[in-house]
């Protein structure tokens, strides 16, 4: 799997740890940057919390970010004013803000470096001018203080931009490792390779079947929070609410990193910004999505990024090349809040299109403060609650999702078919690509070696272990043949 280069410069972060044997306050899963941050909260307000964590922290999205924490996001604002109600796209202002202020309020003590930076959201040819002006208006509209620029100074053509002063840009790398430091130093417990499998609410609390280490154990906990990327382990079937995009992230040695953190809004999308990564200032290029395991083939995708760059920055030298994926919602608001009915104890926190960097840290803020009795002010409009995460559409998603699987296998597109794995432990080891969550048939990634699943983005590696996405379970083995 090809690695991002916040994690090439450093080890990644390893935890251990047994699990509680009594019921703790809180079972947060997953340690990207929204359930290190709901931990570091509420262990600092002295409740008992556990993380369990599949891979290890940071292992998944929050790992392999461009690490942009920005109020202006593309043409986010837009696109929400357009789909919902200026209420909530008001209070994801808000809560941008509120994400912002609170990792600058606690950057020093954490000892995260944070650069302050203009953000841009560009037109790369003048004809998407007009998709620019909407967003700079929507942002205005919104109170964000924008300024409009028809010769924006940028290292690419731009026909106009949308610029926003004293946004930041950090290393996720090291934001892993300091709110993981600090989540410990709290007093929370961070134990990896622990991949919940089941959650179920009784009176007494929720309890979460888990494998920790490939032996089966249980936690419980008087709430949880799944802050797993995809939903997981969630009988109301949000992961159908979410669609699993994945796009791509170079990095550049050059000569031209450039000063401002820009986003094209309209054509194909293109992101950049700088680093500084081990003592050096380097280029960093992002863009090409689509849906997971859908589309043209990743490498060319990788291939159409590295020539964008080498037009516009000749003396880009390649240091590194990694994709991620995110969780997009159809009105683009994040999918936050207690799941409600009979699991009134167990809270989600997923479609952060692709800004979980704010929203992320929104969310854990919006859990914690509940919990703590002092909620958001804006997390009512922004959520909508338990009104939003209880509704129908979940169903007739996963309805839809399971049909074109089906009817992708059986005109042959991507069929299962067995495949021969590497040699595991002196044995032949074949495994059966198909998803283990919804039997969706697995297409093989050859950019990051891996089997991903078109349905909702289950990835697994080439031993078919998972590796993200709303599966728990590996890849079944086939017997090995004479
Ligand atoms: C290419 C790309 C670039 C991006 N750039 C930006 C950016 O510049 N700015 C920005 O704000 N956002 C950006 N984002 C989005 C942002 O990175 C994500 O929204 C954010 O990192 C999500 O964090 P998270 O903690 O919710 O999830 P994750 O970081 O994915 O963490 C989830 C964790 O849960 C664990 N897990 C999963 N299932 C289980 C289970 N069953 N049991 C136990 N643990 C489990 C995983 O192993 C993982 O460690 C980008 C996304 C992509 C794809």
């Amino acid at each position: 799997m090809a690695e991002s280069i916040w994690w090439k410069h450093r080890g990644t972060p390893a935890v251990d740890g047994a699990l509680p044997t009594g019921q703790v306050d809180v079972a947060v899963v997953g340690a990207g940057v929204t359930g290190l941050t709901a931990a570091l909260l509420l262990a600092r307000a002295g409740l008992g919390v556990v993380v369990l964590e599949a891979r290890h922290p940071g292992a998944v999205t929050t790992g392999r970010t461009t690490g942009k924490v920005s109020a202006l996001q593309g043409t986010m604002l837009s696109r929400m004013l357009r789909a919902g109600r200026r209420e909530s796209a008001a209070a994801y202002v808000a809560s941008t803000l509120r994400a912002q202020e609170w990792l600058a309020a606690e950057a020093d003590g954490l000892g995260l470096g944070l650069e302050r930076r203009p953000a841009a959201t560009y037109a790369p040819t003048a004809r998407a001018t007009g998709t620019v002006r909407g967003e700079h208006d929507a942002a205005r509209d919104l109170g964000l203080p924008v300024r409009w620029s028809d010769g924006p100074d940028l290292p690419v053509p731009a026909a106009a931009a949308t610029m926003l002063d004293d946004q930041l840009q950090l290393d996720p790398g090291q934001l892993v490792e300091r709110l993981l430091a600090a989540a410990l130093e709290a007093g929370a417990v961070v134990i990896g390779d622990t991949r919940v499998q089941r959650v179920r609410q009784r009176g007494d609390g929720v309890h979460l079947e888990v494998s920790h280490g490939g032996d089966e154990g249980r936690v419980s906990a008087g709430r949880v929070l799944l802050a797993t990327g995809a939903p997981v382990v969630d009988r109301r079937m949000h992961f159908a609410r979410v669609t699993a995009q994945r796009s791509y992230i170079l990095a550049f040695d050059t000569a031209g990193a450039p000063e401002t953190m820009a986003l094209s809004g309209g054509g194909p999308s293109r992101s950049f910004r700088s680093a500084e990564v081990d003592g050096r200032r380097i280029l960093l290029v992002g863009g090409a999505g689509h849906e997971t395991g859908r589309g043209r083939a990743e490498n060319r995708r990788v291939d159409e990024l590295r020539a964008w760059t080498s037009e516009h920055w000749p003396d880009a030298v390649e240091l590194g090349a990694w994709s991620a994926q995110d969780y997009t919602t159809t009105d683009h608001l994040p999918l936050v809040g207690s799941l409600g009915g009979a699991s009134p104890g167990v809270h989600l926190a997923t479609g952060f299109n692709k800004w979980g960097l704010t929203s992320g840290v929104a969310a854990a803020l919006s859990f914690a403060g509940e919990a703590l009795g002092t909620p958001e002010p804006w997390a009512d409009d922004l959520y909508g609650r338990r009104a939003r995460l209880r509704d129908v559409p979940a169903l007739a998603g996963i309805q839809v999702g399971v049909a074109l699987g089906g009817a992708a296998a059986a005109a042959g597109l991507a069929a299962p078919v067995e495949t021969s794995g590497r040699r595991a432990v002196g044995e032949d080891c074949r495994l059966l690509p198909v998803c283990t969550h919804l039997g969706g048939p697995l297409r093989w990634n050859p950019h990051e070696g891996s089997y991903d699943c078109p349905l909702h983005g289950s990835r697994f590696d080439r031993d078919g272990q998972v590796l993200e996405g709303p599966a728990t379970r590996p890849l079944r083995r086939l017997p090995a043949r004479d």
